[in-house]
């Protein structure tokens, strides 16, 4: 049997970043997923006629330019588009939109309040302050504040110095958005309801909390630090669905002599004397390397595909104690046309846009309480988009593909598993909420797939289908993320490495776990770094 140099465990778009980064230093990798097609959560699949879907996600900006630049992404098929603005679609019949141009933004909002739509550029320039201090980090591995290594230490400098350049009153101010809630944050600048309300869905999506929880102005953040060519902040489509972006950089990979085996499951990691060996998958194989790296989320790593007794008891003890909660499903649907929503222009810009159907702070808050009492909401928020309004290769002419991302959606049903009745029941909830503002939308479906988190978890393998990996609140942050001491890609067992979106910066297609940790394992093995810093482009 081959030894390899190294063995990158799950073709998501993490674990293919740290593979194209370790094989564009020379090293021999080969990288092992258990499905039959690669991508995890950064997925197009073709599960009805001639239609894609974007599976799980659907909208990209967070993925790093420089990842894109250094592995020539672009030359492996990679086009993102920018998308226009949201919409707020009202119970008394009205809407609210969101615009790029910002004249349009103020007019829109002045419609509503002149003092809210003049309070929106200060909320805009405190936001985006916040997320030119993140973006900063993400490239880089966050310091470990209790080694007193000299690394992390000038680290620790270097963040104190940007924090200092902010200003007292503005640390003031970053460490009370770091921890507040999205309603509190929305709060201090806005009054009219329904433009809290569009804001505030980028606080909640993906995460088991309600508007109201602390944490939740992060969250936010965490949706408005990416970009689409250089505009922060600005939302795109992966032309051909998200699939792309993980097929561009297999492409990358596999240009640079990477071996990738689908159908691959790994069962557990093999470890010798605290030391990696290699891993055993599912049909008895094994594979061989001294550098395993998993990109699986770290509950899964570490509690499904290690034994207990290979694992530091307090370590064992901090990954069972991470949360990774289920709160979202997704709803892919084939449509056999257009559907029209009479609340907008016929040629509305807004038709470009993600549309959402809760117009007020209370109905968001109450989406979350159902949650909490093991159900689905019943009152949905959905971020809504037709990607196929801009990109016509995933449906034939004429035809559509409408992505619903559903908040929230638990993992279980009233603590047991999903059952047929039960999804039928979450997609007439989805289903009845978009007809209200679209006549003809039901008529217009011709297939739909239905994903609760259970469905994410058993087919991508991500604990309870957390599309984080893993709840994006301070505690689970920087270098707390996954868990203390244990933030900078490396684990207890020596030589096994962490590559996925458990890891500092967090989730999202973002590829900064890949490849944060492909630079940390290069260090190690004292090879040049093939990985970016950041270009420095804020
Ligand atoms: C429904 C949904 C909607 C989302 N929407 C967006 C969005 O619009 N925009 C955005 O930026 N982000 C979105 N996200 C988040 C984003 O997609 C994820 O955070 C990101 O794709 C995770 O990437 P990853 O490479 O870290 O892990 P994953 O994509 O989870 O990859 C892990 C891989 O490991 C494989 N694997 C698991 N177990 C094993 C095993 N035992 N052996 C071998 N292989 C294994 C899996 O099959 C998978 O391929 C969404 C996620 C979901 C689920």
């Amino acid at each position: 049997m081959k030894t390899y140099d190294a063995i990158v465990v799950g073709a998501g778009h993490n674990g293919l970043t740290t593979a194209a980064f370790l094989a564009k230093a020379g090293l021999d990798v080969v990288c092992v997923e258990k499905n039959d097609y690669i991508g995890g959560a950064t997925v197009s699949r073709n599960l009805y006629k001639d239609w894609w879907y974007s599976n799980c996600s659907y909208v990209c900006s967070l993925l790093r330019p420089e990842i894109y630049r250094a592995l020539e992404l672009h030359k492996h098929g990679l086009q993102v588009t920018p998308y226009g603005g949201s919409l707020t679609f009202m119970e008394n019949g009205d809407y609210f939109g969101s615009y790029h141009d910002e004249e349009a933004a103020y007019r829109e909002m002045a419609r509503f309040s002149r003092k809210d739509a003049d309070a929106y550029k200060n909320y805009s320039a405190d936001t985006m302050r916040q997320c030119r201090l993140i973006r900063d980090f993400l490239l880089r591995t966050a310091p470990d504040p209790t080694s007193f290594k000299p690394r992390d230490l000038m680290e620790l400098v270097r963040i104190g110095g940007k924090l200092t350049e902010m200003g007292e009153d503005r640390i003031g101010e970053t460490i009370r958005f770091w921890t507040m809630s999205v309603a509190d944050y929305l709060d201090e600048y806005f009054d009219t309801d329904v433009i809290k309300t569009a804001f505030s869905g980028s606080g909640i999506i993906g995460t088991a909390l309600g508007i109201q929880s602390p944490g939740t102005a992060y969250v936010l953040l965490h949706h408005y630090m990416g970009d689409v060519d250089g505009n922060v902040g600005s939302w795109g489509f992966a032309r051909g669905g998200t699939g792309a972006v993980a097929n561009a950089i297999a492409g990358a990979f596999q240009s640079e002599g990477g071996e990738l085996r689908t159908e691959a499951g790994v069962d557990k990691f093999i470890v010798k004397n605290g030391k990696v060996a290699g891993i055993a998958l599912d049909n008895g194989d094994e594979i061989h390397a001294s550098v395993v790296v998993s990109a699986m989320d770290v509950k899964r790593t570490f509690l499904t595909c290690m034994d207990k007794s290979d694992l530091p008891e307090k370590f064992h003890q901090r990954v069972e104690n991470f949360k990774i909660r289920g709160s979202s499903g997704k709803i892919n649907i084939a449509l056999d046309g257009l559907p029209t929503f009479p609340a907008i222009p016929k040629d509305s810009p807004l038709y470009f846009s993600d549309m959402h159907f809760i117009d007020s702070m209370e109905r968001m808050e109450r989406a979350y309480d159902d949650w909490k009492d093991g159900t689905w909401s019943k009152d949905p928020y959905i971020d809504m988009t037709i990607p196929t309004t801009s990109d016509p290769t995933m449906a034939p002419p004429g035809k559509h593909f409408m992505s619903c991302f559903v908040q929230y959606c638990p993992r279980q049903v009233n603590g047991r598993d999903w059952t047929q009745e039960d999804k039928d029941g979450f997609q007439k909830s989805v289903f009845d909420q978009i007809s209200n503002y679209s006549p003809d939308f039901k008529d217009l479906v011709l297939h739909a797939e239905v994903r609760t988190p259970q469905d994410i978890e058993n087919e991508i393998g991500i604990t309870e289908g957390n599309i984080f990996h893993g709840e994006l609140t301070m505690d689970q942050l920087m270098f707390n993320r996954p868990v203390p001491g244990y933030a900078q890609y490396r684990s207890p067992i020596d030589g096994l490495y962490m590559c996925g979106s458990s890891n500092h910066p967090g989730g999202g297609i973002m590829g900064a776990p890949g490849a944060n940790a492909a630079r940390e394992i290069l260090s190690d093995l004292k090879r040049p770094n093939t990985v970016p810093e950041n270009f420095g482009d804020d």
